[in-house]
């Protein structure tokens, strides 16, 4: 194609940018903003471990953590989404508002930690999925236990085993 044919082009064509504040739209399955879902958050920061560039932090309180999120680091690569074992985040199909201000569109969010349900203590519980992706299927008695704080549990297993020696010396 000559150079004449491709100016004849461009003028057929006419203008394609678009002027501020036009945006073109975003294309289908378009990564945006990653956003989270607070209740379905159980604290696990496995999406602050696959953030290479650190643009997701979840740091621990006593009784309480907080997830944080600066899209001013974020790549959009959806990592932290495929890696989240209960779904809490998505990202927008939509494209990000413009901003001048650093961490303009930064968010954090205070959390509490489930709690114990023997002594009502707040704990960092390891979610079904992860259990089961780390142990597979689990009897009910262990489902239980687990849902324990570690010191309940080590009393609640004690038990267990005193009562289970009890029966096993009863019955010989
Ligand atoms: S999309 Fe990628 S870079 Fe952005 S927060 Fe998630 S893992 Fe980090
Ligand atoms: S991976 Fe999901 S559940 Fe775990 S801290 Fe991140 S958002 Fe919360």
């Amino acid at each position: 194609m000559s150079i004449l044919d491709i100016l004849a082009d461009n003028l057929r064509q006419g203008v394609v940018t678009l002027r501020y504040p036009q945006r073109v739209p975003p294309p289908p399955n378009y990564r945006g903003l990653v956003q989270i879902q607070s209740e379905e958050c159980v604290g696990c920061a496995s999406c602050a471990y696959v953030c290479v560039s650190a643009a997701i932090q979840v740091t621990d309180q006593p009784e309480t953590y907080t997830w944080s999120y600066d899209p001013g680091k974020c790549t959009f690569c959806g990592r932290c989404v495929d890696a989240c074992p209960t779904h809490a985040l998505q990202m927008q199909e939509e494209r990000p508002p413009i901003y001048h201000q650093a961490q303009k569109l930064a968010v954090t969010y205070r959390m509490a930690y489930p709690r114990c349900e023997g002594c009502g203590k707040p704990f960092k519980v390891a979610t079904e999925i992860l259990r089961q992706r780390a142990y597979g299927e689990l009897s009910e008695q262990t489902e239980q236990l687990l849902r324990l704080c570690p010191t309940c549990r080590q009393k609640e297993a004690l038990k267990l085993m005193i009562e289970a020696r009890r029966v096993k010396e009863a019955t010989q």
